[in-house]
């Protein structure tokens, strides 16, 4: 077998909603192409759902997740049928649910950029999504809002670029404004940048300015220990 990982189209085009492949493998609950638009379960954002269509047949993608070897699994509701390997499908990912998700990422952004705590987890849905925060100050969640509100007028543009190893040690400056450090020895490392809001690693999908995250506002502050304030927000449909 040539492929050794799933050609993996949202990495470079988030806005990219489906694909033509071939099968790689395919079993009762899994498939597996050799290129695909759907995002595996990672960096706290959900696997993508949606439909892998061929002539004759139908299945129902119910999850996404990365299996060994890099490559991507689609996860079969096990309902309908199942094409055999060789096969050339269109995979179509949910693309109401997806584009939700690159709202809310790239919303956790800008929230990340206006508590400058350390970050100690996160989690993305459509219709909330939080950060845990390293932090034993109180958050003033009206103004967190208010801040969040004109990061997202302003409109900044969204941009990924991907940066060597030799190149992030050429530059130190970049790694010093990094709001998180990039992992050491990575190789690639893919950069996201929300210009002058934001930049750090992420393997992601955003949206490509901020004015596209829409209406957002801070939900619930919660004390999750002494040094955790867990700060939800939620988008308004
Ligand atoms: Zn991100």
């Amino acid at each position: 077998m040539e492929t050794e990982v799933t050609e993996q189209f949202f990495r470079e085009n988030a806005y990219q909603k489906q694909c033509s492949a071939n099968v790689i493998a395919s079993k009762e609950n899994v498939i597996v192409l050799d290129k695909t638009v759907f995002y595996p379960l990672g960096g706290g954002q959900p696997g993508d759902t949606g439909k892998i269509e061929w002539p004759g047949g139908i299945a129902t993608v119910v999850d996404t997740r990365y299996g060994e070897d890099g490559m991507i699994n689609h996860l079969i509701d096990g309902q309908g049928q199942i094409p055999a390997q060789g096969t050339t499908v269109t995979a179509h990912i949910d693309w109401e649910r997806r584009y939700k998700h690159m709202r809310m990422h790239t919303a956790l952004h800008l929230l990340g950029s206006i508590l400058q705590y350390g970050v100690t987890g996160g989690n993305i849905s459509a219709k909330k999504s939080r950060l845990d925060f390293d932090m034993e100050d109180t958050v003033d969640k009206e103004s967190v809002n208010n801040q969040l509100s004109k990061l997202v007028a302003a409109n900044h543009q969204v941009t990924c670029r991907w940066i060597s190893d030799e190149e992030l040690h050429s530059q130190p400056e970049l790694v010093r404004t990094m709001s998180v450090q990039p992992p050491k020895g990575a190789g690639n490392i893919r950069l996201l940048e929300i210009e002058g809001v934001d930049l750090q690693p992420c393997g992601g999908t955003h949206v490509r300015s901020t004015a596209e995250v829409g209406n957002v506002r801070v939900g619930k502050v919660e004390k999750k220990g002494r040094r955790n304030r867990r700060v939800s927000i939620l988008l308004d449909q």
